[in-house]
């Protein structure tokens, strides 16, 4: 397999993409130009709902439902450049939510494994990968905290959603040379690491700060409990 080629329908969202690329994304120093290519290409307001498709390409997340939201666009860029795609790869990625990474991913590399653990999320998402023939990707429902082990291992893997502490399972699912992108911290801010992993043990280098929702599961945090009415 190779990257997916998107079938991609003319829009009026074409000039606000390459604003949004010069304005959030070169002018902080994106400079891969597959990455940039790929911004460029998928349209992120079929991401989000169409009430707020005005808004998509601005400089901030935005919702997607179900308490989730879809990342800002810089960030996408900043964790997809970091993982040092090179188009043979298979990349593992938690936290579908409204696929937007995963259609930036798919255009990057060989294969991508995604897992949401919100049904209707990745149905959404799902649908959206037929319309725009990304083809090169699976979804899967569940707890990604412990990876997907049945696939494994991958030449990187990104999570999209923050945790405690790194999983200790997308580690071992990671080739030797592969690349973990990962938010760590508590739940109001965390770090963005980028770890290798090496014959001899890993490399972490800290890409920044950062504030995602939370990774939920066994290895991350507990769901919250119900509120009583
Ligand atoms: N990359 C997404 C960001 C979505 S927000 C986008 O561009 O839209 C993070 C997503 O991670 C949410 O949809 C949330 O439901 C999901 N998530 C949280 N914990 C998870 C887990 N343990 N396994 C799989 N998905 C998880």
């Amino acid at each position: 397999m190779k990257p997916a080629t998107l079938r991609v329908k003319r829009d009026i969202y074409e000039r606000t993409r390459q604003k949004m690329l010069d304005d959030q994304l070169i002018a902080r120093g994106i400079t891969q130009n597959e990455v940039l290519h790929a911004m460029l290409t998928v349209p992120r307001h079929l991401f989000v709902a169409e009430a707020l498709h005005s808004q998509a390409y601005t400089d901030y997340p935005l919702p997607i439902g179900e308490k989730q939201t879809i990342s800002q666009p810089y960030m996408v860029a900043l964790m997809t450049e970091s993982l040092g795609l090179t188009g043979a790869e298979r990349v593992l990625e938690i936290g579908t939510g409204s696929g937007y990474q995963t259609a930036i991913l798919s255009m990057l590399v060989e294969k991508v494994y995604t897992i949401e653990r919100i049904s209707v999320l990745a149905a959404k998402a799902r649908r959206l990968f037929d319309d725009l023939h990304c083809s090169n990707v699976i979804v899967r429902v569940a707890d990604g905290t412990t990876g997907w082990p049945d696939e494994a291992p991958f030449d990187a893997i990104i999570t999209t959603a923050g945790s405690p502490q790194v999983p200790s399972a997308y580690i071992e699912q990671l080739k030797t040379g592969g690349r973990l992108i990962i938010p760590v911290g508590d739940e109001e801010s965390q770090k963005l690491l980028k770890i290798t992993k090496r014959a001899d043990g890993v490399t972490t280098e800290v890409l920044g700060g950062c504030k995602f929702v939370k990774l939920i599961g066994k290895h991350g945090w507990q769901a919250e409990k119900r509120e009583s009415c």
